[in-house]
């Protein structure tokens, strides 16, 4: 449980489960988790290492459990409580932030709104992810148990540019919650990244998930992705172009005509940022790993487009015989991939739209907005922000649990 940022129970739906109890357990979890069937798929499972049973051999697989208890234990539509505290609060976007968020202010009888930009709720859940490895009905699933609190939802609803924060305040909100995530990606500094066949990670998502190109089709997807892919980064995002690009399109012709994927990146593969088990799903669907290299250049062909990544290997070197390793090029070991298709997956910023005409509002220098570590109050009295607009970067569970702290801050400020 000490490594559950969110505090689940964990004993006590295991227990439940073994009683055969399983929507108990299910209870028992929702207790703490407003997206059970969400983490119980995509958790980095913090709660695993923490596991005391991991020195010895293998950890409790706590997430499946998860999962299995969410999935199967799920079935009273939850209590309808709206607004008894006659305050009302925005929320701003609902990916797992703003919706546990919501959630956690709902429950205690609060009137909560989330605007979203997008058409639909969910965040990276829903325009990020691939539908494999979270089917758009457990999303659904899990957002409609949310509103079914009372919580409204404007979906189209561009904070920043079709109405200010300033406007909801002056609409009468008590408190307004950024919960705007980190969607633009951050750009890599390499020759020929701006040729034709050339996609950054979440672009590249987003257009599978509006396109529904993850559906393994025998229709053409909609944009235009060749024959061998190469994808530069070594975290969720960049594994999950991987995983999609070999789905991409298409059902493969009988001659066996598929799509060559190659994951490329800097660290060791020890060192990437996404689970085991991820990693060995990704081989198993024919990715291709390529760990200790470094990208030198995007090669064009006559027409502008990829034809090929140049590389070099990297390895541990001394080099000033220091006694410090570092990752160093190799000397001489220069290679080329054939691609005409390259998505970089370096990372990601926050998208400060949402704080246009909010004066006195600290944004740190790397992008995020400045609030406070205990109470995710900003600089500015009453707004509030968490999840992944404060962090950058970091797994769901996170989010979530800011999400939670951030709805119990703003009670407390509410008085
Ligand atoms: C491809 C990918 C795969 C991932 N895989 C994993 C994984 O396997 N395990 C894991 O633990 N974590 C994973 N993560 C990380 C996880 O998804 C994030 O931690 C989480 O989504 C952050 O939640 P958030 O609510 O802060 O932001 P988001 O999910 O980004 O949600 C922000 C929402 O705000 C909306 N918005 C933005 N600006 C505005 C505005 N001005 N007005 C109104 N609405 C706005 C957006 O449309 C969006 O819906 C992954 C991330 C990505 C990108």
């Amino acid at each position: 449980m000490k490594g559950c940022p969110i505090g689940i129970d964990i004993p006590g739906f295991i227990r439940h489960l073994r009683e055969g109890n399983i929507q108990e357990a299910y209870e028992r979890i929702r207790e703490a988790n407003p997206l059970p069937s969400v983490c119980g798929r995509i958790c980095s499972a913090p709660c695993e290492a923490a596991c005391i049973l991991t020195e010895e051999h293998a950890p409790i697989g706590i997430r499946a459990l998860e999962r299995y208890a969410a999935d199967l234990g799920r079935s009273r539509p939850a209590a309808k409580i709206a607004g008894r505290q006659g305050k009302k609060i925005a929320v701003i976007g609902s990916g797992p932030a703003g919706l546990a968020a919501a959630w956690e202010l709902a429950r205690q009888g609060f009137a909560v709104t989330i605007f979203e930009s997008l058409d639909r709720a969910g965040g990276v859940l829903r325009y990020g992810i691939p539908d494999f490895r979270i089917p758009r009905k457990v999303i659904d699933g899990e957002i409609n148990e949310i509103l079914a609190l009372g919580v409204e939802l404007r979906t189209n609803a561009f904070i920043g540019q079709t109405m200010t924060v300033s406007e909801l305040l002056e609409d009468g909100y008590s408190a307004v919650l950024m919960a705007t995530g980190a969607g633009v990606p951050k750009f890599m500094e390499l020759a020929g990244a701006n040729l034709g066949g050339v996609y950054y990670g979440e672009e590249f998502l987003m257009r599978l998930n509006l396109m529904k190109a993850t559906i393994f089709s025998r229709q053409a997807p909609t944009f235009r992705v060749g024959e061998k892919i190469v994808v530069i980064g070594s975290g969720n995002t960049a594994l999950d172009c991987a995983r999609a690009g070999v789905r991409f399109g298409p059902v493969p012709s009988r001659q066996g005509r598929c799509r060559q994927v190659a994951l490329v990146f800097r660290r060791t593969e020890e060192d990437m940022g996404v689970r085991a088990d991820e990693r060995q799903y990704a081989k198993e669907e024919g990715v291709h790993f390529e760990p200790l290299v470094r990208p030198i250049e995007i090669l064009s062909n006559e027409n502008g487009f990829v034809a090929g990544l140049k590389c070099v290997r990297m390895d541990y070197a001394d080099s000033e015989g220091k006694g410090v390793w570092e990752l160093a090029p190799v000397p001489g070991s220069e290679f080329t991939i054939e691609a005409d298709t390259v998505i970089i997956a370096i990372g990601h910023h926050p998208n400060n739209v949402v704080a246009r005409g909010v004066e006195r509002l600290t944004i740190n220098a790397d992008g995020t907005l400045w609030a406070d570590g205990q109470t995710l109050m900003t600089s500015v009295p009453g707004i509030f922000a968490c999840g992944n607009i404060v962090t950058d970067a970091g797994p769901v569970v996170d989010a979530i649990a800011s999400g939670k702290r951030a709805g119990k801050s703003i009670i407390k400020y509410l008085g």
